[in-house]
């Protein structure tokens, strides 16, 4: 998606703010907290940040929250494509595009309205933020456009947004701090797909995350990214923010991981392409990996074996419905009394003319 239809897609959805109630959320108290992960659709400007925001502080009457946020929808495609134009040496083009990006996020941070010195601090760090970005997109000297780079460069949709993020949660009355995850996330160095070092990551990231979480304070952590041990960014491949919303979840011991995204939950095939898709509303670790495996993008699959692990529960709710229930993805849950023979919604999916084609 090009910038230029990112600022389409944000200018439709400006307007009215269309709060929805949240019912219930997470389904019951949960005795850990919940991790709740928002993908780049539900961060697409400001009244889908503070829709979104809602939700949190909803869940925050309820749980210990933690959050996970991607960048927002096209931002990273956008940031991947000055990489490749720096690769070209269009560098008159990369600069400008990159200073593109920036404004999108100063952008909504106006359109955000927060308070004037709420507003002053987000541009400030925004300005950072931006100005480190700037510095990898040199107007006249050519650079190395190596995979590192390229990560550097992904990872500032994530940084980005995790900022305007937790300001709106602030403006909703609801103590929350950006987390940059290359603080604790440690990975290898195989930029662009790196694989995360979990024992060292748990460690580290509980040194940030639960003091904040003890004083009440809403984590707003990166998805997407990583640090190598001497502290170079690194992405987790693309799509990844599912799989960073697992680890942090683990990381804090969350009960709960809920991916809000913008579909009612996963489907026998795509919804947006197929008529005959149908909703699946249970699922096991196993017969989510093989969807996600087979290509559903609204799971990353890298995030089943590890709930499957730590036995947590992952949801997958649509943040633009939220009363609808989701899918969940677990051990399963069987009413009192019933025999464990009722079919299992693979079983069903097996059978559907959809079957082998769900990306
Ligand atoms: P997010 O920005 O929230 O991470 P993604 O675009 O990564 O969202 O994933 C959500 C999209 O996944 C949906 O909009 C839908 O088009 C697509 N999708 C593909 N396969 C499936 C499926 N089996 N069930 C549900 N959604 C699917
Ligand atoms: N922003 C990253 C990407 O577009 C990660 C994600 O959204 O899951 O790949
Ligand atoms: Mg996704």
């Amino acid at each position: 998606m090009s910038l230029e239809n990112v600022q389409d897609e944000l200018e439709a959805e400006r307007g009215p703010a269309d709060v929805v109630c949240y019912a219930g959320g997470v389904q019951k108290q949960s005795a850990n907290g919940v991790a709740l992960k928002f993908g780049g659709s539900s961060l697409l400007g400001a009244d889908r940040m503070l829709h979104a925001a809602g939700l949190v502080r909803a869940a925050t009457r309820e749980s210990r929250v933690t959050v996970v946020v991607s960048a927002m929808k096209g931002v990273t495609d956008h940031l991947l494509s000055i990489a490749h134009a720096l690769a070209q040496g269009k560098l008159a083009y990369a600069r400008r595009e990159a200073e593109l990006v920036l404004d999108l996020h100063l952008g909504v941070l106006n359109d955000l309205q927060l308070d004037e010195e709420t507003n002053l601090r987000v541009r400030r760090e925004l300005q950072l933020l931006g100005g480190d970005l700037l510095h990898e997109v040199p107007a006249h000297d050519r650079v190395a456009a190596t995979a590192e780079l390229f990560d550097r460069l992904a990872s500032f949709g994530e940084r980005l947004s995790a900022r305007l993020f937790a300001a709106a949660l602030e403006k909703l009355g609801v103590s929350a701090v950006p987390v940059t995850s290359s603080e604790f996330v440690l990975t290898c160095d195989t930029f662009r797909d790196a694989q995360p070092h979990l024992e060292q990551t748990r460690e580290r990231g509980r040194a940030i995350l639960l003091p904040l979480l003890e004083e009440g304070i809403v984590p707003v952590v990166t998805g997407f990214i990583g640090a190598t041990s001497d502290g170079r960014i690194t992405t987790l491949g693309r799509n990844s923010s599912d799989f960073s919303g697992a680890i942090i979840a683990h990381v804090v011991d969350a009960d709960e991981l809920v991916i809000w995204t913008d579909v009612d939950g996963i489907y026998t095939a795509n919804p947006k392409e197929s008529v005959e898709a149908r909703l699946l509303h249970e699922l096991s670790y196993d017969e989510a990996h093989a969807l996600a495996a087979s290509g559903a993008k609204v799971l990353h699959a890298k995030v089943l074996p590890l709930a499957a692990e730590t036995e947590m529960v992952v949801w997958v709710r649509n943040t633009f419905n939220p009363l609808a229930r989701g899918t969940r993805i677990g051990s399963p849950r069987l009413p009192r009394g019933s025999r464990a023979t009722s079919q299992s919604p693979v079983q069903n999916f097996a059978k559907s003319p959809q079957q082998g084609s769900v990306a």
